[in-house]
């Protein structure tokens, strides 16, 4: 049976907030992600374990959001393809988003996000909601918010973890895409390139000249669809531990 939203009936969906399911809203970005990675990676991650989650809790997979704040060290304007929202909006897109599922009676709502830049407004859209509905509880958490000291020594067995601010188009979105949409994945067209200098400021309009010229921050080299599919298991477990202590 699905658990996507946008395959259900407006009854079967009434029915299941009134079963108390959890919804799941999958966010991301429309941002540029080397030669090897299609522009919607943080959309088909977040969209992938949003389902899997859906699937383990009996919940509902609201429909994917695809557009993002505006992309930093995934230098997102400097590359074409790169479709950004400015904070007001994002915060105004999940907070209405937000208080129609809570008009429909959800009350246990998990925002599954993708997209790294996207968290201190999804942080604000769900303040301004649990103030306004009391009994309305809602969940943040991203896949890279599930991966322990553990995980990270397998993933990164060949290649140093350059921390998750640079872990762009790199060797976890590579190896997620790899499970996710195999057929997405190009590695014939990955072409190894500098590490991009990372700064201890912030700085705007960005830095074009410290961006590698394909758009991948990082190596993605030693990517595998084996290495996808431990994350996938390992974040699940997280993800799953965080929904029975939240919405138990
Ligand atoms: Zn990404």
């Amino acid at each position: 049976m699905t658990s996507r939203m946008l395959e259900m009936t407006w009854q079967k969906f009434g029915e299941k907030m009134r079963n108390g399911a959890v919804v799941i809203l999958p966010l991301g970005s429309t941002e540029a992600h080397g030669l090897h990675l299609p522009l919607g990676v943080d959309v088909i991650t977040s969209t992938g374990f949003a389902e899997l989650l859906a699937g383990e809790i009996n919940g509902v997979m609201a429909p994917p959001l695809v557009y993002g704040y505006k992309g930093e060290t995934g230098g997102g304007p400097i590359y074409t393809g790169s479709i950004e929202l400015n904070a007001v909006t994002l915060i105004n897109l999940v907070h209405d988003v937000l208080e129609e599922l809570v008009a429909d009676g959800a009350k246990k709502i998990f925002i599954m996000n993708g997209h790294y830049e996207n968290e201190m407004f999804l942080l604000e859209a769900m303040d301004l909601i649990t103030r306004k509905y009391p009994d309305v509880k809602i969940v943040e958490s991203a896949w890279w918010d599930q991966v322990d000291d553990e995980l990270i020594e397998q993933i990164f067995d060949e290649v140093p973890f350059p921390g998750w601010t640079v872990e762009h188009a790199a060797i976890a979105e590579t190896s997620l895409t790899m499970y996710f949409r195999p057929d997405l994945v190009h590695m014939d067209r990955f072409v190894e390139e500098e590490q991009i200098r990372v700064l201890n400021y912030h700085v705007s309009p960005l830095k074009r000249e410290i961006y590698p010229s394909r758009g991948a921050p990082s190596t993605s080299r030693s990517a595998s669809r084996k290495k996808g599919e431990l994350m996938v298991g390992k974040i699940m477990q997280g993800f799953l531990k965080v929904v029975k202590e939240e919405f138990r």
